[in-house]
């Protein structure tokens, strides 16, 4: 019998919980591809998942982690073979499907992306999930033809793992970022990662009007509801905002004027099933636009027991930038 760490949900008549266990491998699902997992990260969704407050998880007992990096033990799938290190983000892994807070992981090889020439399993789960959201994001403004010379870019939840990510590649892209978060006291953390001007989150977070003054070309919104609302109605003439969270709320009180008075876009971003070529191309440009001290800088550990801990930290707002397990 072999077993291995683990964080496991379970839910019944004790309750929904999460705790650490030694856990089966014959246990695993199915997949063509069993890794050897290093690294996993905390996301809010992961947060939500550990904490049971909303359906995240679908299926009982669950490993929670919705990423993971680490090496391949053994593969029966054509790209992969023993000794490859990969990265996983999404499809369902985490909520449907076995996720990587484990130390060992079974997938199919279709879900895993390549880890980048120098870049390390620690790296690539300091921008987990959140950063390779950002990345998409930022791409989507860019394939909308937006460049920094149109203007500047605000950023929401700028303090969080999405934000923090997508004002440095932001900043190093060259746009003048304004950078939206609850906590001032996150003021010289943020202006460190590139930020250049901060505004009170306050400023957004309330019902506003559906035009306002145009502050902003381009956005990264991973807040929703109102914030995006007024987002919105602040845009310029023909910017566009990228839109992939709902930290505030997965509701959107907007109107249509910003849409068919001033041109704006809204770029909806999904990195759960995003296809392959677009995630093994947000990986590459990661590797290349993101700064490694500044990762460094925006990033702390923890051991896999207190990735409980960690993602009810991260629902109360109280989690800085990216948070990576050590699970390996
Ligand atoms: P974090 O918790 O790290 O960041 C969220 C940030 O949002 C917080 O740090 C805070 O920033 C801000 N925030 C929190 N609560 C509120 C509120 N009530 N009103 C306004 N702002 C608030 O989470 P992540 O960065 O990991 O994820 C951010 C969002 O993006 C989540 O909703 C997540 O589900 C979503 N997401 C979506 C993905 C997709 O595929 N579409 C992929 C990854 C994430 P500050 O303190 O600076 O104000």
């Amino acid at each position: 019998m072999s077993t291995f760490k683990a964080i496991r949900i379970d839910k019944d008549d004790q309750g929904y919980r999460a705790g650490l266990v030694q856990f089966d491998e014959k246990d695993l699902m199915e997949g063509d591809v069993t890794v050897a997992v290093s690294h996993s990260t905390v996301n809010y969704k992961d947060g939500l998942a550990i904490t049971g407050k909303s359906p995240v998880v679908r299926r009982f007992p669950m490993i929670p982690g919705i990423d993971f990096a680490g090496t391949v033990e053994t593969s029966t799938h054509k790209d992969f073979k023993a000794g490859d290190k990969v990265i996983l983000n999404g499809f369902g892994v985490g909520e449907t499907h076995l996720g990587g807070y484990a130390q060992k992981a079974r997938v199919k090889g279709d879900w895993l992306v390549r880890l980048p020439d120098g870049m390390s399993a620690a790296e690539a789960m300091a921008i987990g999930t959140a950063g390779y959201t950002a990345m998409l994001c930022v791409m989507a403004l860019e394939r909308h033809g937006l460049t920094p010379d149109r203007g500047p870019a605000v950023v929401t939840g700028a303090a969080g793992g999405v934000g923090s990510v997508a004002v440095a590649l932001l900043a190093k892209l060259g746009w003048r970022v304004i950078a939206s978060t609850g906590r001032a006291s996150e003021a010289d953390y943020l202006k460190s990662l590139g930020a250049a001007e901060i505004i009170d989150r306050a400023e957004l977070s309330a019902p506003g009007k559906p035009l306002g003054k145009e502050r902003w070309a381009a956005g990264v919104d991973s807040v929703g509801s109102h914030t995006l609302a007024n987002v919105l109605a602040q845009t310029k003439y023909a910017g566009a905002i990228a839109a992939c969270g709902l930290a505030q709320g997965m509701d959107l009180p907007a109107s249509v004027a910003p849409f068919i008075l001033r041109g704006v876009a809204l770029l909806g971003i999904d990195s759960v099933m995003a296809p392959q070529a677009l995630r093994q191309a947000a990986w590459a440009r990661l590797a290349t636009d993101l700064d490694k001290s500044t990762l460094a800088a925006m990033t702390k550990t923890v051991k896999l027991e207190d990735a409980p801990a960690t993602a009810a930290d991260i629902l109360a707002g109280k989690v800085r930038g990216r948070v990576v397990i050590e699970v390996g």
